[in-house]
């Protein structure tokens, strides 16, 4: 099922997922559903904050049509262990309809949480995996990428975003 996806202003977005800490058949069909929204997006990752759920979830596929090199990754309670190095990189959201930011990023981050069978998963990334993985954390966390942008730039966002939103 597709689900609804929250964007700016809605508060959910700034709030802060829980740790996920029941491995059942509701939170495997929210992680299916989860998956099927981030392909009909499409967009190439989608935080639970983003579907209106404060649980730690994250879901990942940077290459959709090549299933070989970067699989799909669904993860839980997904924290950096490790990050090193920095890159600048053009970045969208999902949650931000029209909103691209330059955002700086670690660029290679080491992260560690627990796949959907709820078994311990640890993943080295480097490049646009790395940069997904640190956008969805910060989406767990109540952060976006408009928090990375410049005043100027997120003040106009702001406006703009809160003027469509009174008129619909
Ligand atoms: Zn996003």
């Amino acid at each position: 099922m597709v689900l609804k996806i929250r964007t700016y202003p809605d508060p959910v977005l700034r709030g802060k997922a829980k740790e996920v800490t029941n491995i059942d058949g509701a939170l495997q069909r929210l992680i299916d559903n989860m998956i099927e929204t981030m392909y009909a997006a499409p967009g190439v990752g989608l935080a639970a904050n983003q579907v209106g759920i404060l649980q730690q979830i994250l879901v990942i596929d940077i290459n959709p049509r090549q299933q070989t090199e970067y699989p799909l990754i669904a993860l839980l309670n997904p924290r950096v262990v490790t990050a090193e190095g920095s890159a600048e990189g053009e970045e969208g959201c999902l949650s931000l309809p029209g909103f691209n930011a330059v955002v700086e990023r670690a660029e290679r981050v080491f992260v560690k949480g627990v796949d959907r069978e709820g078994k311990e998963t640890e993943i080295e990334a480097t490049g646009l995996l790395a940069v997904a993985l640190q956008h969805e954390i910060d989406h767990l966390r109540g952060r976006t990428i408009l928090d990375k942008a410049s005043p100027l730039k997120r003040s106009l966002y702001k406006k703009r975003a809160l003027k469509k939103s009174a008129a619909e």
